[in-house]
């Protein structure tokens, strides 16, 4: 038997798709919605298309933004000599709250996984190499999570790096395992920045 309305099933089973959402939950926001001004809803749908569709790979770092370059690899405030290569946006916006680093970012979009069949050619090297030889850089700081895959990504780039003669750190460990940086402290996050040490 349907309890709901078609639409209303479709909509649910749509925000059930997304990370985290139930199906429980999917019904409260289903309702939620439901009950809220036909011009809200569709600023919401408008918000949803209009990013998804001007979302892109920033030229340079690689990180999600909707312009060519993002804010900060078009900022003249940033150190340009220090590259901190990281997991994955989230990551990047994690150390940018400490607001403790002054330097550029890459986003990698992943770690090398051979468990899961993801090789280096599968995440954002190529384009870190390719940074490497058009800027001037004296360091990169390797910021991949503590797990498995992250220390085979750390040691396979900084095996990459180091014949060119860059300087290749790494965060220190102390960072939770699991790579949700999100939900570590600003200082947390600083002092494993500051305790790095050269690979
Ligand atoms: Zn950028």
């Amino acid at each position: 038997m349907e309890h709901y309305s078609r639409q209303m099933e479709a909509l649910m089973e749509e925000l059930g798709k997304l990370p985290g959402i139930g199906r429980k939950t999917a019904g409260r926001l289903t309702y939620h919605l439901m009950n809220q001004p036909e011009e809200a809803v569709e600023a919401l749908a408008g918000a949803l298309v209009a990013a998804r569709k001007n979302v892109r790979f920033c030229r340079c770092c690689c990180t999600l933004t909707d312009q060519e370059l993002c804010p900060i690899c078009r900022s003249d405030n940033r150190d340009r000599s220090l590259i901190m290569v990281v997991e994955n946006p989230r990551d990047l916006a994690a150390y940018e709250r400490t607001g403790r680093y002054q330097g550029l970012y890459h986003v990698l979009h992943g770690v090398i996984s051979p468990a899961l069949g993801v090789g280096p050619s599968d995440i954002r090297l190529k384009e870190l190499m390719q940074r490497l030889q058009e800027e001037a850089v004296r360091e990169v700081i390797i910021a991949t999570g503590s797990t498995l895959e992250g220390e085979t990504t750390a040691m396979y780039i900084s095996q990459l790096l180091k014949p060119g003669g860059i300087l290749v750190s790494r965060i220190a460990s102390g960072v939770p395992v699991g790579g949700d940086l999100e939900y570590i402290d600003e200082i947390t996050l600083y002092r494993a920045l500051e305790g790095r040490r050269a690979l």
